[in-house]
């Protein structure tokens, strides 16, 4: 008789979780996965693709209005909440789907319950079956914050609710400046709702390059979005089906929801991590892990959201990926976190990769900087008030291109190809040696010939 159940047990259905389950069941690996809520996870269920799909619906507008400088005439439009729900709906089932089949497909069992670890080889599931397992996947994703509890919280709804709401909201109150914040502004501002941004620091988007995080809000702003910095909500009043945000300046703004989105945390709660000597990341608050998603447990390892290192899909498929090839592959592989690329997908877009200005500086002594802003083409017949930033960071001493950062229509698709580059350590002279392609907006990346800025960081005396 065997000495495990199984030898895998996945805990979390999601972008890890799956991966690593299917690859380790082509392996040979006998393999469970147990998923509390819906296979796919946040990305397929509640993140990634209906935000996507929500902002692809959301930008129709701008194309009714940029069209009449071409010459269209179109008629009176109308727009229905309930028909792009419903439609989001189906498609996030008919994935939900794919996902059940193609994990069945490679041979793995999904138990659709919440799974919790009783040892560092048992696992307790919700039905009261208790399952053995050599190895222990931890993929359990997180959840929104709802940060430090104000009066009025529980009328505060996250992205998890913004997915549902039965109609669209006249005006919202989104608290947060980051990715989530940002991206549903431009969704609901989109849709024709008032949008109004709170944010407790100076600038949206800390941690982006600083001429993106005022390229990004001048913009949006432009769009109607008001966009209010230096405060945080301090109470919400419902009165009927109105709201009352107050906030920390002593300001208040009314509206039919209100919204935060201030970050997220990883999902460790009741896990079962103590009992099975699961260590804690003091730094981050995930699980600890090491080069190969490796835990305190040496067969109990953790990978996505929960590990809280990059909280992105591509990341956590990557982890999932690379520990199934580790373990059951006999092909050790070790995630390289460096120079990931990443959009937020705001109206307009952001597209990142490699070092920020702010960074460069930091860590070269000598730093080039190639930055132009302009109006994109579609802009010079549409009439519309709006301009596009395209910035490289190039290190001065060895013409490496250290990061790329763009803000406009298409800066995500850009910038995955440009990751390829950077990635590469392509120099800013292997970038000119590049023809343009014309006319697009991304020839500017192969044409800026002189530096914009120069630093030069003087060696201490
Ligand atoms: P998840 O996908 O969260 O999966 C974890 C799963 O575990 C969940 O299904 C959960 O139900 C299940 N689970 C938890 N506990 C248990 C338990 N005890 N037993 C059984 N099951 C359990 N990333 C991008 O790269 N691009 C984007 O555009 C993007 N947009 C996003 C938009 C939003 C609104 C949000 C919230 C996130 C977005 N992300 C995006 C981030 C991305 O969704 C996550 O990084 C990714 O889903 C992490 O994958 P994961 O496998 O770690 O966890
Ligand atoms: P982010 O970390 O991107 O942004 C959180 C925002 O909330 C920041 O502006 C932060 O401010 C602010 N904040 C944090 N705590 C508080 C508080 N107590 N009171 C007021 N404001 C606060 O998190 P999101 O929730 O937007 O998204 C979570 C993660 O999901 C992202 O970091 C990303 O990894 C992933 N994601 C990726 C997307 C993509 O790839 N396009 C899209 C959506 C999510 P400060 O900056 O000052 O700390």
């Amino acid at each position: 008789m065997a000495e495990f159940d199984v030898d895998l047990f996945v805990i979390g259905g999601g972008s890890g979780g799956v991966r690593a389950a299917r690859i380790a069941a082509g392996y040979g690996a006998k393999v469970m996965v147990a998923e509390e809520y819906r296979m796919g996870g946040t990305c397929v269920i509640r993140g990634c693709v209906p935000k996507k799909l929500f902002v692809i619906g959301s930008h129709v507008h701008d194309e009714i209005e940029d069209a009449a400088g071409f010459g269209w005439s179109i008629g009176q439009v109308s727009f229905d909440w309930a028909t792009l729900v419903a439609n989001k709906d189906k498609e996030i089932a008919r994935l939900e789907g794919a996902y059940t089949t193609n994990v069945e497909k490679s041979g793995a069992r999904i138990a659709k319950t919440r799974a919790v670890l009783e040892d560092a080889h048992t696992i307790r599931l919700a039905t009261g079956e208790k399952v053995t397992a050599k190895y222990i996947l931890i993929a359990t994703g997180g959840a929104p914050n709802h940060g430090p509890i104000v009066p009025g919280i529980e009328h505060v709804i996250s992205s998890n609710e913004a997915f549902h709401l039965k109609e669209l909201p006249k005006r919202i109150v989104i608290q947060g400046g980051g990715y989530i914040a940002l991206e549903f502004a431009g969704i609901f501002a989109g849709f024709g709702s008032d949008v109004t941004v709170i944010y407790r620091g100076d600038n949206i988007l800390r941690g982006f390059d600083e001429d993106v995080r005022k390229h990004v809000r001048a913009e949006m702003e432009k769009r109607g979005i008001t966009i209010i910095t230096g405060c945080t909500v301090a109470k919400i009043e419902k009165h009927g089906r109105d709201f009352t945000t107050h906030l920390s300046s002593g300001s208040s703004i009314a509206s039919d929801q209100v919204m935060f989105a201030i970050g997220r945390h990883p999902n460790i709660a009741n896990l079962g991590l103590e009992t099975a000597g699961v260590a804690i990341n003091p730094a981050n608050g995930g699980i600890q892990v090491d080069g190969w998603s490796k835990t305190s447990v040496d067969n109990i390892y953790a990978v996505g959201d929960v590990t809280h290192r990059t909280n992105l899909t591509p990341v956590a498929i990557r982890e999932g990926h690379a520990f199934a090839d580790t373990v059951f592959g006999k092909r050790p592989v070790e995630v390289d976190h460096a120079t990931i690329p990443t959009a937020v997908f705001s109206q307009p877009e952001v597209g990142t990769v490699g070092l920020t200005e702010e960074e460069a500086r930091a860590q070269f002594s000598h730093v080039d900087i190639y930055k132009t802003d302009f109006r994109p083409i579609k802009a010079t017949m549409s009439g519309r008030d709006t301009r596009v930033l395209m910035k490289l960071v190039v290190d001065g001493a060895s013409d490496r291109v250290l990061g790329c950062h763009i803000v406009g229509d298409g800066a995500a698709e850009i910038t995955q190809a440009v990751a390829i580059a950077v990635k590469m350590k392509a120099t800013k002279a292997d970038f000119d040696a590049t023809i343009a392609l014309h006319p697009t907006a991304s020839e500017e990346l192969v044409t800026m010939r002189t530096p914009t800025a120069r630093h030069v960081r003087q060696a201490a005396e």
